[in-house]
Formats: C-alpha cells, structure tokens, sequence
C-alpha cells in the first residue's frame, strides 16, 4: 500500500470537501492524496486572547491518526 492510500483514516476518509482546503496530513480527517478535509465543517478557534495573525488561530476539528 502506497502513503497516498494509508495516509488517510477515519469516518468519511478520502471524500475530500473542495470547500475546505487543508494541508495538515497528520489529522484522521485528512484526505492527503489531495489536501482536502473529509469533513463537512471544521471549528475554527483562537488559542490568543487577542488574535492578529494567521498563526493565531487553530482548527479544534483536529484529530490526530493513531
Ligand atoms: S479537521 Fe481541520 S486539520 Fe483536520 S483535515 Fe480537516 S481542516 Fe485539516
């Protein structure tokens, strides 16, 4: 098996939503043949009390693979 095919596990794994672009292989919902998210909507949080960035905020959909 190729990293393309076991890199992605979980429910809905590898139905990529076009709408949500994601680079983050390491997340169960990842699709990484095609750097989508296989969920239908993703929580978008801030970890900053006064967010001013991009790198202040954070997907809490994030599930690590096993
Ligand atoms: S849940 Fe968030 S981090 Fe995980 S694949 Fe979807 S968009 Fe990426």
């Amino acid at each position: 098996m190729n990293k393309a095919e076991n890199s992605c596990s979980g429910k809905n794994c590898c139905t990529p939503n076009k709408s949500i672009s994601c680079t983050v292989c390491e997340c169960v919902h990842h699709c990484t043949g095609e750097n989508y998210c296989s969920l239908e909507k993703v929580k978008i949080t801030t970890h900053e009390k006064n967010p001013t960035e991009c790198r202040c905020v954070d997907c809490s959909s994030f599930a690590p693979k096993n």
